[in-house]
């Protein structure tokens, strides 16, 4: 599958449109989800252009591999979720529902998650 370099993502990326951010390095963008589903649900994306965590891991450098991680982290400690918990969430494909296609990790926090997933 090709990367779409007009998903909504990459145009939060290039500042083309508004995103509410937290946070912003060499490596990765983090801002609030604009359906949050927790009263913590931040997107953490990479810098560059990957589909899926399948993909990143496959074409990114070990550098941004780091970095994005490393990011996930600042965001973790910067909402002080250390100590409650929180749930890192990744989608992709059918079976993963994702619905935009640069690859993203959600940070979920703030609230008893409950269950890992729905019943199917
Ligand atoms: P996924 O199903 O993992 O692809 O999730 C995509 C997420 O992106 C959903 O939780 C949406 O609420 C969120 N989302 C879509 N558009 C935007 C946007 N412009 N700004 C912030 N979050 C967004």
């Amino acid at each position: 599958m090709e990367y779409d370099k007009n998903n909504i993502f990459a145009r939060i990326l290039r500042k083309e449109i508004p995103a509410n951010v937290v946070y912003e390095d060499d490596y990765a963008l983090a801002f609030h989800d604009v359906n949050p589903k927790a009263p913590i649900h931040i997107l953490v994306i990479p810098k560059g252009e990957f589909i899926s965590f399948y993909d990143f891991m496959e074409t990114a450098s070990p550098g941004l591999v780091v970095g994005f991680s490393k990011a996930i982290h600042h965001v973790l400690h910067a909402f002080d979720l250390q100590e409650m918990g929180f749930r890192l969430l990744s989608n992709y494909g059918v079976h993963g529902g994702q619905e935009v296609p640069h690859y993203h990790v959600h940070i979920f926090g703030g609230r008893l998650l409950g269950r890992m997933l729905p019943e199917g």
